[in-house]
């Protein structure tokens, strides 16, 4: 997500030397003190959080893809390969939450007869025994009732990785403007997104997986909710850079098609996406000459396209590339020799550097290069604390900002604070924030218009 070098190749000028500037208000309250990784939940999201992408990978000791469809289709995997059934990988997935959300003793730990057992509302925490539940309750109450979906569509999510659960797509039947948030979205989707569930819930692959995961299957409308959970959670991300590109002014109708750079990628953005998977942001602007989005960043997957030919691009079509590296290192070596096109948006997902030093550092030369170019730029945060932290260090670097708030394409699927089950869930792109260019350029911009309309 974050670029990991702490090098600042990106020639910029001096913070200290930038003209006094009027700094855009910020009308929220923001903490004295930075705040720390584990408030915000960052770090936890980034690297405990066992989402499926996360488990897959690590936990389950699994490379690829291929890999995993080879044991789901019965064949013999290789040496070392984390599990040898659906099972087995569901019940290694359940492992990685085993721990008492109270006293945080691991099975390993307990002593005599005690076992972990969940909690019966959400079936998403454990405790060691009954006074570590009642003593946990206070905290737990709170967050019960969301970590009971948590609990549903960490299972369900299973099936957009097998490609059981297909996302409903084509052209949309509704003029793109009166498409503004997700409520509009379902209601334009309506009947074909109803067939669509109803034929996943009834499908052998929902059987199959309800019947490996060793727990009851939910109701139907239990099972509705969380596809669509998940839906918005898949789409969230290419609706979001139509967002940016609405927000933000950008030329859809140019020749040679549109370039989107979504910098700081990592395997989140790039694991398991498929060619289709940014159709969405076509159908929000019909007659579109083409978007090419390129995901940078060094955490990249591999396998990801990482062509990065300039092939030309056929309108209405989108190109998804990969380029694994620095933005920085990308810009000077791709953009600036004109190799690749200058970026008509640019794009971060939880850039994360508001939550510790050396993230900062690292993203500083990308933030003053999109500013000092007057790249225009999207950012997404998972909190209403991450976004005063966030535009508080925006205004400090004078970047001009433009808009920000709450996303009306947010993902709406909670996601649960890995290390600390009893911390609110968040919601990936729950926030943005827009800036071009900076305050001191928006000021001389305003000068010139003066002086040219003879004022
Ligand atoms: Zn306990
Ligand atoms: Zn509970």
């Amino acid at each position: 997500m974050a670029p990991r070098s702490r090098r600042q190749r990106h020639r910029k000028p001096p913070l200290s030397v930038a003209p006094p500037t009027v700094v855009t208000p910020v009308p929220l309250t923001l903490p004295k003190s930075g705040p720390s990784i584990d408030t915000l939940g960052f770090f936890s999201l980034e690297k405990n959080v066992p989402g499926l992408s996360q488990v897959i990978l690590q936990k389950l000791n699994m490379k690829s893809y291929e890999e995993y469809k080879l044991v789901i289709d019965g064949g013999t995997p290789v040496s070392g390969f984390g599990f040898q059934c659906p099972q087995e990988m569901f019940q290694r997935m359940e492992d990685t939450f085993r721990f008492c959300a109270h006293c945080r003793a691991l099975p390993s730990g307990l002593s005599g007869s005690k076992v972990l057992r969940h909690c019966k509302r959400c079936r998403n925490v454990y405790y060691c025994g009954p006074e570590c539940q009642r003593s946990d309750w206070p905290a737990h109450r709170t967050v019960c009732q969301e970590l009971r979906l948590v609990a549903v569509d960490r299972l369900m999510e299973w099936l957009l990785v097998t490609g059981d659960f297909v996302l409903p797509s084509g052209p949309w039947p509704w003029p793109p403007e009166v498409v503004q948030d997700w409520d509009t979205w379902f209601s334009m989707r309506g009947l074909q997104l109803d067939a669509t569930l109803d034929a996943v819930i009834g499908s052998h692959a929902m059987t199959t997986l309800w019947t490996s995961v060793g727990r009851p299957r939910p109701d139907p409308d239990v099972l509705q909710g969380s596809l669509k959970r998940l839906l918005t959670d898949a789409l969230s991300r290419p609706l979001t850079l139509g967002l940016g590109v609405r927000a933000l002014g950008i030329e859809v109708g140019k020749i040679g098609g549109s370039t989107v750079h979504v910098i700081g990628a990592s395997h989140v953005e790039t694991f398991l996406t498929r060619p289709g998977d940014y159709n969405e942001l076509g159908y929000m602007f019909p007659g579109h000459l083409g978007f090419r989005v390129i995901m940078v960043g060094v955490d990249v997957a591999t396998g990801f396209s990482q062509s990065t030919s300039t092939s030309s691009l056929e309108p209405g079509t989108i190109q998804l590339i990969g380029h694994r590296g620095l933005y920085h290192d990308f810009w000077e070596e791709q953009v600036e020799t004109g190799q690749i096109a200058h970026p008509d948006l640019v794009v971060a997902f939880h850039p994360g550097f508001h939550s510790c030093p050396d993230l900062m550092e690292a993203w500083l030369p990308t933030l003053l290069l999109l500013r000092d170019y007057e790249i225009p730029t999207l950012i997404t945060v998972y909190s209403h604390q991450e976004l005063a932290a966030s535009l508080q260090i925006l205004v400090d670097l004078d970047t001009h900002i433009t808009a920000y708030g709450a996303n009306p394409f947010t993902s709406l699927k909670p996601e649960q604070v890995y290390s600390n089950p009893n911390k609110q869930p968040v919601y990936c792109c729950a926030y943005y924030i827009m800036f071009l260019g900076s305050s001191w350029q928006l000021d001389k911009r305003q000068l010139e218009d003066k002086v040219d309309g003879g004022v």
